[in-house]
């Protein structure tokens, strides 16, 4: 893509309203615009991270065999008044009414929804298990949203549903998840702590929060020292939810088992969060199944979101600098910035032009700052933007032919040839 001609209508100025590194950033890189408090619309910047995050999760999930599914936004109120959250849901939930004066919400979740779609369709306990999901936008009307994307009213969330027979069925499905969830997280470059969280109003015995450690987080977490040291391998469902780690409405000074210096306490984010709770919705929508003996029972469930707006602010919480973002390879909205210090100049365009077709031939995604601006406006763009590589065309290209790569992360620079450039970036 061409600076010269994309959308990204980039801040110099710190935005006032932004509390947030993320928020402020986000901002600052022309990746959304806020249209009122808590709704967003995501410029190209923005949405490319976003999908990148969408397409992590969707290959996560259909490695442990989960469907995808597309729900819709506008639900029927009737669906809510048979499992008793009509009411029980309060403001937060936006109500609307049709035409004809029926009564209709925009989802806030849709365990309703998928439960109707299971009571319709799945009969016998032949079809289990069962997980499908969906990343579909969710309306909660919050009291306080703020922070940019960390907290909106309109979100975008991948919810998942499993479905099965027994227990012990949908006690291993949580495992499975739970771990998958993990993985998910890493590949963004986060490492996750998964907290016991409260199964309060849902019901069921099961679920668990997955925070990140950062100082803007809005929980307190307290958790064993241990998971700092655990290698992604060791970090399965058995190792890590015998370890102790629990958000604030959850810890107990006095029942927790870990004490000293061995309990570590930090400010998390909440990027997902898995429920296992039983035959809560089943039971009132009728999702039912014959057993193998004959017998109909309402199906075991579990719901499991992950955060997927809310990432991408909390991967920058996680990954910044003063001069901006550092995106991990994985989500960064391009691999590389090409920097051309000498745009207008007949030699280094060609040179320029010719390493970005190259790069892009090599399949890589390349962001080229062919503008007509000052150096120093093009280095601190392309750091704000936070892309992993940066490439830089000047004198010392048209004169012997290298180029400056600089690592963003790192900070590194190396001045290597320009035939060498697609090897690095390997
Ligand atoms: P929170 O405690 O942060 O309000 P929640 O428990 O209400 O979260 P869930 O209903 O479990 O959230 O939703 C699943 C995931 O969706 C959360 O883990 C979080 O990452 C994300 N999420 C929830 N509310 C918002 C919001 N208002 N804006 C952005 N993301 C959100
Ligand atoms: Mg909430």
């Amino acid at each position: 893509m061409r600076l010269s001609h994309y959308f990204i209508p980039t801040l110099k100025e710190t935005p006032a309203e932004a509390q947030i590194a993320s928020h402020r950033l986000m901002l600052r890189a022309g990746m959304i615009h806020q249209e009122t408090s808590g709704i967003y619309t995501w410029l190209p910047m923005g949405l490319r991270v976003l999908e990148k995050i969408e397409k992590i999760i969707c290959e996560e999930q259909d490695r442990i065999g989960c469907h995808r599914v597309l729900m819709p936004t506008i639900q029927p109120a009737e669906l809510w008044k048979k499992s008793g959250r009509y009411e029980a849901y309060g403001k937060e939930m936006l109500r609307l009414t049709d035409r004809h004066e029926r009564e209709m919400l925009y989802g806030p979740t849709n365990e309703e929804v998928i439960t109707d779609v299971i009571a319709q369709f799945v009969k016998s306990y032949r079809a289990l298990p069962l997980v499908l999901y969906q990343i579909q936008w969710k309306f909660r009307d919050e009291i306080r949203p703020r922070f940019g994307v960390m907290r909106g009213r309109e979100f975008l969330m991948k919810d998942g549903y499993s479905f099965d027979l027994n227990v012990e069925a949908a006690t291993e499905t949580y495992k499975k998840i739970y771990e998958s969830y993990l993985r998910t997280f890493r590949r963004m470059g986060l490492t996750a702590i998964p907290v016991r969280a409260d199964t309060g109003a849902i019901g069921g015995n099961l679920s668990h929060e997955f925070q990140i450690v950062a100082p803007t987080g809005e929980s307190t977490i307290f958790y064993d020292g241990k998971f700092d040291s655990l290698s992604a391998e060791e970090m399965t469902f058995d190792v890590a939810s015998n370890l102790y780690a629990a958000a604030d409405e959850m810890h107990k000074e006095d029942d927790c088992p870990i004490s000293g210096s061995d309990l570590k306490t930090a400010r998390g984010i909440e990027i997902g969060h898995i429920f296992y709770f039983g035959t809560k919705y089943s039971e009132p929508l009728g999702a039912k199944v014959t057993t193998p003996d004959g017998k109909s029972i309402p199906l075991e469930m579990g719901s499991y979101g992950i955060g997927v707006s809310r990432l991408v602010g909390a991967i920058i919480e996680a990954s910044h600098d003063d001069k901006g973002i550092i995106w991990p390879e994985a989500v960064a909205p391009y691999k590389v910035g090409l920097i051309n210090l000498k745009s207008g100049d007949a030699k280094a365009d060609t040179l320029a032009e010719g390493l970005y077709t190259q790069m892009q031939n090599h399949g890589h995604e390349v962001l080229y700052d062919d503008r007509d601006e000052r150096a120093g406006t093009k280095f601190a763009d392309m750091d704000l933007i936070g892309l992993p590589w940066q490439v830089v065309v000047g004198n010392k290209t048209i004169e012997s032919g290298t180029v400056e790569v600089k690592n963003r992360k790192t900070g590194d620079k190396q001045e290597i040839a320009l035939d060498q450039v697609l090897k690095l970036l390997k």
